[in-house]
């Protein structure tokens, strides 16, 4: 396993692969890898020839007062993991050579970076969808995995990656969970114990929803309100939103479609967490309905 630093170096290796007629898969991340960053590098590793991974923790993407400087970050232990995980490259560039002292051309996808943890973050996205723009220059992959616990993010670079014609595969995966439902984040870290047993009420309350759903509520306003309550009456919790949108243009739904997605961004303590789910709306069954009526006219 290589690890490279340099852009121009990058570039080359990426290059030298493409003539060589090698498919090339990438999973950009912010390191500190855990069983979810797996999960997107076993994909590769399955659907490529060669398989490249990133450790940056993108400046650009954080705002003032968040957690940039915090971040977590373990670059032995990363590179352990990639190798036993059979990467070919991680790729962990410096953010000066990223981000010069002149850099002045950012990448933003415009309504769809508007709502949901955009509304909370402004210039999140743009920074994600420059940064993730300048990777796919420099990494020249044919295919790239995001994670749909990034659900927003992963709608993002669909779209981008559409209206700019880059000619490259984007794959999403699901969320990969702790065995108590808690979705893995580089943040979890940031948890004390009671922290943790609080952060349960995001995981608890999708499938809160799911059970409302299944039961033929129809109406978005109840399950919101209801999840809300629930994750308020746990310890540490404030939420930032909690929205039920459509999961292909993200806007706002009064009543559910046959399908939505559940969205979620939740402070517990100082450490925002965010989850998401799709609810799915059974089809009607018309001919069931009628053999109900057949046998008893
Ligand atoms: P990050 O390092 O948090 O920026 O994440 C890098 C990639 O891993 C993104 O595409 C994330 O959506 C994905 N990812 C993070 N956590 C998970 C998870 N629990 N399950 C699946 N994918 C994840």
């Amino acid at each position: 396993m290589q690890v490279i630093q340099s852009v121009g170096q990058m570039q080359q290796f990426s290059e030298n692969m493409r003539t060589q007629g090698k498919k090339i898969a990438f999973v950009p991340t912010m390191g500190f890898l855990h069983e979810g960053h797996l999960s997107l590098i076993d994909y590769g590793r399955k659907n490529a020839d060669v398989l490249i991974i990133s450790v940056f923790v993108n400046p650009t993407q954080f705002g003032e007062g968040e957690d940039f400087q915090e971040y977590p970050r373990d670059l032995v232990r990363d590179c352990e993991i990639a190798r036993k995980a059979r990467v070919d490259v991680v790729f962990v560039p410096e953010v000066l050579e990223m981000y010069p002292k002149d850099f002045q051309t950012y990448v933003t996808v415009e309504s769809l970076s508007q709502p949901l943890c955009g509304a909370f973050r402004p210039g999140h996205f743009r920074g994600v969808t420059t940064v993730v723009a300048k990777l796919f220059n420099i990494v020249k992959p044919h295919i790239a995995i995001f994670g749909k616990k990034d659900f927003q993010q992963w709608v993002i670079i669909r779209k981008m990656v559409k209206d700019l014609n880059l000619d490259i595969e984007v794959i999403g995966l699901p969320t990969v969970r702790e065995h108590d439902g808690l979705a893995m984040s580089s943040r979890n870290s940031y948890l004390t114990k009671e922290e943790r047993d609080s952060a349960l009420s995001l995981y608890q309350s999708l499938n809160m929803a799911k059970d409302m759903v299944a039961s033929g509520e129809r109406n978005v306003s109840q399950i919101v309100c209801k999840i809300k309550d629930f994750i308020l009456s746990k310890p540490y919790t404030k939420i930032e939103y909690v929205k039920i949108c459509s999961p292909d243009t993200l806007e706002d739904m009064e009543t559910l479609e046959d399908k939505a997605l559940l969205a979620m961004a939740v402070k517990i303590g100082k450490t925002r967490l965010i989850d998401n789910t799709l609810l799915e709306v059974a089809k009607e069954k018309a001919n069931a309905t009628d053999h109900v009526k057949i046998q008893n006219p």
